[in-house]
């Protein structure tokens, strides 16, 4: 802990390390969900607050939890307390005591092994804290919260290509892709210079097919990954330096800029994109649009490394693959255009600018009859596309000659 955490706003006031998430209504000061833990399984906070822990029954909790880890933190303490208390259940006896001696131990295992518990409820710590030797416990099932801590740790031990194995990745991924993906996660300081973490909370989509986790990533940012379920796992989709309801503002974010870019109002396009590049660091739409930035600015280096960029991020983004292709055409290494625009032409076999920029190519290699083909195929796309049109005139004069 620095010494500027202790005088930061935003700390808890008991333990003055993590963020005070929520404000607690029994001594009226932001503090954390441990020390908030601590303090309501005693279930002596104040009717009003949502955090109340209000007993369904031992093992069921009736409150308001911001992730499953809280929620199982606040059980484990809550049946560490039951386990000290006297429990009618077994006349009054207090099962930390009955777990001493060999008939009582095995009464609280006969107990707990027919009990039907929520799946949240972690048996282990039961079979420990009483010494349980004959409890049958199951592996817990990892969760997405469990995921993103683990994801985590492998950066902070700078694991960049394991931590990359944890996104959603298509099958036919190649190691290119996978390569400039461990980079990506290198470029960030907050990464590389990852301590801690500490989870602020998570949701589940209604679906339960995506799920967000929010954490506070070196006691300053906000940090919030985005999950989802493919078959049974849980991939990672998207990383966001920000709260997690920022990934619900990301389309008019992209809107913003895109109108901006269209009226050509360069300045504050480019002030926005740098604002919201920070934080949607896995964006293709941001990366592409700094890529037409910089090319209406004629920096075509800066435009071509973006739009590979976009074209990485998302493999499906063919207006990304597009301009990237373009700008190698037009710095005239059309060895490497002529390719990207035949392999963006095996999956959209229509796209009108793609099948005229390569027919220039192949008027130019004097591939009369293929070019003729495509520009025949761009206009049947789109009658009116003038650039077509005039390639169309000039090879049907060279073919004259
Ligand atoms: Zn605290």
């Amino acid at each position: 802990m620095s010494l500027l955490n202790i005088f930061s706003k935003n700390r808890c006031k008991i333990c003055k390390v993590n963020r005070g998430s929520r404000f607690c209504l029994r001594i009226g000061k932001d503090i954390c969900w441990l020390d908030c833990n601590k303090m309501r399984v005693d279930q002596k906070c104040p009717e009003e607050c949502d955090y109340t822990l209000k007993k369904a029954d031992d093992f069921n909790l009736k409150t308001k939890t911001d992730s499953l880890i809280e929620y199982q933190d606040l059980l484990k303490r809550q049946m560490n307390k039951w386990a000290h208390e006297p429990q009618q259940l077994f006349n009054g006896k207090i099962p930390a005591e009955m777990a001493k001696t060999e008939e009582g131990n095995k009464k609280l295992t006969t107990f707990f092994s027919d009990f039907k518990f929520n799946a949240m409820i972690p048996l282990s710590y039961l079979k420990e804290m009483l010494n349980l030797e004959n409890l049958d416990v199951k592996d817990e099932v990892k969760n997405y919260e469990h995921l993103a801590i683990e994801f985590l740790n492998l950066i902070i031990v700078q694991e960049w290509e394991k931590a990359v194995e944890m996104y959603y990745l298509p099958e036919n991924d190649n190691n290119s892709r996978k390569i400039f993906l461990q980079k990506r996660l290198q470029k960030y300081k907050t990464f590389r210079n990852l301590q801690d973490h500490e989870l602020i909370s998570s949701a589940m989509t209604k679906d339960k097919k995506q799920a967000l986790v929010h954490f506070e990533l070196n006691q300053k940012d906000n940090f919030t990954l985005r999950f989802q379920k493919v078959k049974n796992d849980w991939k990672i989709t998207a990383k966001i330096f920000a709260k997690p309801e920022y990934f619900n503002s990301e389309n008019e974010a992209t809107q913003q800029v895109a109108i901006l870019l269209s009226k050509n109002e360069l300045t504050q396009a480019f002030e926005l994109l740098q604002k919201f590049n920070t934080m949607y660091i896995d964006s293709a739409d941001f990366e592409y649009y700094f890529g037409l930035y910089y090319s209406f600015s004629k920096h075509v280096k800066k435009a071509k490394e973006h739009f590979r960029n976009a074209m990485l991020l998302d493999p499906e983004f063919i207006e990304a693959q597009y301009n990237y292709a373009y700008t190698l055409h037009a710095e005239g290494d059309i060895a490497v255009a002529k390719k990207l625009y035949y392999k963006i032409l095996n999956r959209v076999s229509d796209e009108p600018k793609t099948l005229n920029n390569l027919a220039s190519i192949l008027i130019d290699e004097q591939k009369y009859e293929e070019a003729e083909n495509l520009l025949n195929r761009s206009l049947e796309a789109k009658p009116d596309f003038k650039m077509a049109q005039d390639n169309l005139k000039r090879l049907k004069k060279l073919k004259k000659k």
